[in-house]
Parts: structure tokens; C-alpha cells; sequence
């Protein structure tokens, strides 16, 4: 388990730092906060930052659930679903199995679906313009309850 903290004091610093982690990422990645925390703008500083992959027109995905921007990097909003049946048939699984990336914003609905190895990214307003931004990389190995047979 790794884990990073960042401070970020305006939207731009906050495109940077996904820029930054751009590289150290890869796999089903989870952005937990509130509206308005930062998720989309931290993603498409990620997504700026990988060669080949375009982020579509629109800039935040609420209204589709999931953009493929290329290069296998995918990007899904669960916020308008709240029953597990709704997120049983987006078809993530397939998604998860051949995509290089895949940042899901209010991942923590995932539920069954949630992989043991992922990366955690909670998002925090702390002041004016200021958003505290932490990253946990989990195992496989990390998944409390997993007997190896
Ligand atoms: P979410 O996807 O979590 O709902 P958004 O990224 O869509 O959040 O929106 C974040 C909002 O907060 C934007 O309006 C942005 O301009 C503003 N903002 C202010 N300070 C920051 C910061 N440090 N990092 C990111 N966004 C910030
Ligand atoms: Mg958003």
C-alpha cells in the first residue's frame, strides 16, 4: 500500500497534480468528494497528460456515464446511479479487463464491482481554493478478509 498527499490552491495546480500522477497511474481508479471537490479537474489534467487521449467536447461526463477517450483510458461518473443493479449493467467489468485506465468518480457506488487492486483518490475542499487530494494505492494483497488457498 502507497499512498500520496497533495495541496493544490487553485483549479490550474489541481491540472497539474493530475498531470503529475498521470504517470504513477494505471487500472481502476476511484475518485471519492463531494461536488464540486475537483474530480473532473483532477481527470482531465490525468487525461491531458496521457499521449493519445482525447477527452470529448463535454467536459464533465455526468450526463454520460462513460467516455472512452482513447489510448484505453476511460472515464465513468456514477453520481445520478444509486442502486446496485443500475451499476451491475454498464458493462464495467469487460471495461475494467482491457482498459490501460478507468477514473470513476464517485467510485465508492461501485460496490461488488470494486477490484482489490485499485487506486483511491479522495478529494477535500480545505479553504478558499485550497483541495486536499490523497491517493491510496491498494493491493491485491491489501483486501482485509482474503484467504489465499
Ligand atoms: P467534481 O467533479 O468533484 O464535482 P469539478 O472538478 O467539476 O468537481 O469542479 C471543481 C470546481 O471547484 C470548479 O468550479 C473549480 O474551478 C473549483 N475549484 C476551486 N479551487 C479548486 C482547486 N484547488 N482544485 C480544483 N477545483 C477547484
Ligand atoms: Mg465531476
Amino acid at each position: 500500500m502507497q499512498s500520496w498527499t497533495i495541496r493544490t490552491s487553485s483549479e490550474e495546480e489541481t491540472i497539474q497534480a493530475g498531470m503529475d500522477l498521470a504517470r504513477h497511474l494505471d487500472g481502476v481508479v476511484l475518485l471519492s468528494g463531494d461536488l464540486g471537490a475537483g474530480k473532473t479537474t483532477l481527470v482531465r489534467g490525468i487525461v491531458a497528460a496521457i499521449e493519445g487521449a482525447q477527452p470529448d467536447e463535454v467536459a464533465s461526463p455526468t450526463f454520460t456515464l462513460i467516455h472512452d477517450y482513447g489510448a484505453g483510458v476511460f472515464h465513468v461518473d456514477l453520481y445520478r446511479l444509486d442502486r446496485a443493479s443500475q451499476i451491475d449493467t454498464l458493462g464495467l467489468e469487460e471495461i475494467f479487463a482491457q482498459a490501460r485506465l478507468v477514473l470513476i468518480e464517485w467510485g465508492e457506488k461501485l460496490g461488488r464491482l470494486t477490484p482489490a487492486q485499485r487506486t483511491e483518490i479522495f478529494m477535500e475542499p480545505c479553504g478558499d481554493n485550497q483541495r486536499l487530494i490523497r491517493v491510496l494505492e491498494l493491493e491485491e494483497s491489501d483486501a482485509a478478509g482474503i484467504v489465499s488457498t
